[in-house]
């Protein structure tokens, strides 16, 4: 399903603005923070901050787009995929700061125990921290030139959001 065909299923209406936050948001492999994604749609569209949350916020609210904190407490976004519905938790890296989606489970985390009565729980966030396989991997001395290609290099930044 591509962004127009996301935004129809959903009742929302596909403006410019809106597919081209969707499909920033595509472009990256992990979940990016608002200020991530807002450089990269602006590679094609004008969009300024106030208006890419206000966009957010609606893309949330119409179950298009999931938003979870990282360990860092700042909000993450991603594609609610429908391999990823209706559940999925989310890999934390405390050293690089990246949220990844992790694959949807087949099995939801059941009903909390001890909740009192009139208490519904409706969503759940899991989210598991720890180092990730690239920050893991990387040698502290260089010279591994000749490494085998283990670690697929899916990096988004290769054009533009230099990172130290
Ligand atoms: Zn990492
Ligand atoms: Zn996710």
């Amino acid at each position: 399903m591509n962004a127009r065909e996301q935004l129809d299923a959903h009742g929302v209406e596909a403006t410019p603005r809106r597919l081209a936050v969707l499909e920033g948001l595509a472009a990256f492999p992990h979940a990016p923070t608002a200020p991530e994604l807002l450089e990269e749609v602006r590679k094609t569209v004008h969009l300024d901050k106030v208006t890419l949350y206000r966009t957010l916020d609606l893309l949330v609210e119409a179950g298009i787009v999931g938003r979870h904190p990282g360990g860092d407490g700042l909000l993450r976004y991603c594609l609610v995929h429908e391999e990823t519905r209706p559940f999925h938790a989310h890999f934390y890296c405390t050293r690089c700061r990246r949220m990844s989606c992790l694959p949807a489970t087949s099995t939801i985390p059941p009903r909390p125990e001890g909740l009192a009565e009139g208490m519904t729980a409706e969503r759940v966030e899991v989210r598991f921290d720890g180092i990730c396989n690239h920050c893991g991997d990387a040698p502290s001395s260089g010279s591994d030139s000749q490494s085998g290609s283990t670690t697929p290099a899916r990096r988004p930044d290769t054009h533009g959001a230099p990172r130290p």
